[in-house]
């Protein structure tokens, strides 16, 4: 189980529970009394409470594996080999693998992150945040809380400029807001977007070449642009299908019509069979396909 989508990591706890039953279940037989079963152990090798401990133990241990493998996902943001130093706008999943990766940019953002967060929370959903290094230090609370609800966490440029950079004021970008980043939360990722898309500034250039997956996107929301909230939904549901990464934004200026709109959304994604996912989650599935073919 390499990623886990809230369904795998029930799956995944499914399977600590029935390995905890069945070492319940021979710890009973050990112990219970039942003639047989002494017949074929000897069951004063081992009493209850050793076996009892060992389970505890095997359970502490799995879940503080499971634990530390989402802990990691959160704090080491990091994508598959084959697309770190690329520029990626989407991936190729199967027909029926219908996952899908929101996005929000431009954040952290007053009122409207936290409508954002509040609702992704309601509907047991994540998805990844391209922040931008000045709001991050402006917002410090909104940033931590995104990191808290288990959302994924990118780098989006210091002040989110569109001019050519060179190599060094493109290290600038990334790196100061690499550290606003990791000093108010511990993260550290390898996810950028340029911001505008553009993808001949410097940056994209200066990303690639120090390992940091560019992530563009397959449809955009509209949502910067003077569109109504049932545009930006009729966008965003266009854009729905196995491996899309959709745009949207929590910053940057009044994002009220993208918050307001997203529950309907994702109740309306859910209805079509999609599941969510982080970016990072989303090439997991493309690389294991790739790995399977
Ligand atoms: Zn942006």
């Amino acid at each position: 189980m390499a990623y886990l989508t809230s369904k795998n990591r029930s799956f995944g706890l499914a399977v600590v529970g029935a390995a905890l039953l069945g070492t319940g279940f021979l710890a009973w037989q050990f112990t219970g009394g039942r003639t047989s079963v002494s017949q074929w152990f000897n069951p004063n090798a081992i009493s209850r409470k050793t076996l009892t401990t060992e389970a505890e133990a095997a359970f502490a241990h799995t879940a503080g594996l499971i634990a530390e493998a989402e802990r990691q996902k959160l704090y080491n943001v990091t994508v598959p080999p084959q697309f770190l130093g690329k520029t990626i706008k989407d991936v190729k999943l199967k027909p029926d693998q219908k996952y899908i990766a929101l996005t929000f940019d431009d954040g952290p953002w007053p009122k409207v992150t936290n409508n954002i967060l509040y609702t992704l929370k309601a509907h047991d959903v994540r998805a990844t945040f391209f922040v931008v290094g000045l709001h991050a230090q402006a917002y410090p609370e909104q940033l931590k809380q995104i990191v808290a609800e288990g959302h994924i966490l990118a780098n989006h440029t210091w002040n989110h400029r569109y001019h050519n950079f060179s190599t060094q004021q493109a290290a600038v970008q990334f790196k100061k807001t690499a550290d606003v980043i990791y000093k108010h939360t511990g993260v550290k990722t390898s996810l950028f977007r340029p911001p505008g898309g553009h993808l001949r500034n410097g940056l994209v250039k200066y990303a690639n070449a120090n390992k940091y997956s560019s992530i563009m996107w397959s449809q955009d929301s509209g949502d910067t642009t003077n569109i109504s909230s049932s545009s930006i939904l009729a966008n965003i549901l266009a854009g729905a299908k196995p491996g899309a990464i959709i745009l949207m934004h929590d910053g940057g200026g009044d994002r009220l019509k993208t918050a307001s709109m997203l529950p309907q959304a994702i109740k309306e994604l859910k209805k079509r069979g999609y599941q969510f996912v982080t970016v990072p989650e989303l090439f997991e599935l493309a690389a294991q396909n790739s790995s399977q073919s």
